[in-house]
């Protein structure tokens, strides 16, 4: 049975992501794992109002980061989550996941088989991205509902 020592957890702030760092957290405690949440702040540039797209304002995308470590933080105490690790990273989510696994030489990644992006297909986009870019085993929960 593999056994696994660093666990990468993926967290979008969505409702959902709750269970996921539960499901995370049991498996950590299983296995007597590190566990890590990570949150990815996509960059303003690549966000988009309609056809047009933002210029980039780096000064917004630092504080967005900022923010989104202060929730991963807010999460990690609601969850009362000891001994944990919290990254934010700023890029595409799918390619920076799998970058900060292979980085930080995480065995197990976890993440939601949807969230904040919708639950039309079976996968969503994230899950489905790092799915094929991830070089460790990846577990996809499934969120209630989906
Ligand atoms: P989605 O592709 O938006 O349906 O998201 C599926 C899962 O990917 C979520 O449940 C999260 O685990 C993960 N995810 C999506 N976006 C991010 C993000 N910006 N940072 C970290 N994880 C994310």
């Amino acid at each position: 049975m593999a056994t696994y020592q660093q666990i990468l957890v993926a967290v979008d702030f969505s409702d959902e992501c709750r269970q996921v760092i539960e499901k995370a957290q049991e498996l950590a405690v299983q296995f007597d794992a590190q566990l890590t949440l990570l949150h990815v702040v996509e960059y303003t540039s690549t966000i988009y109002a309609g056809d047009i797209p933002l210029p980039e304002d780096l000064e917004l995308d630092q504080r967005m980061a900022e923010q989104a470590m202060q929730r991963l933080s807010e999460c990690s105490q609601k969850l009362a989550l000891e001994g944990i690790q919290l990254l934010v990273e700023m890029g595409v989510p799918k390619l920076e996941i799998a970058r900060i696994a292979d980085q930080r030489g995480a065995d197990l990644v976890v993440i939601g088989s949807h969230g904040r992006h919708g639950l039309q297909l079976l996968l969503g986009s994230t899950a489905n991205g790092v799915l094929h870019q991830a070089k460790c085993d990846v577990l996809a929960v499934r969120v209630e509902g989906s």
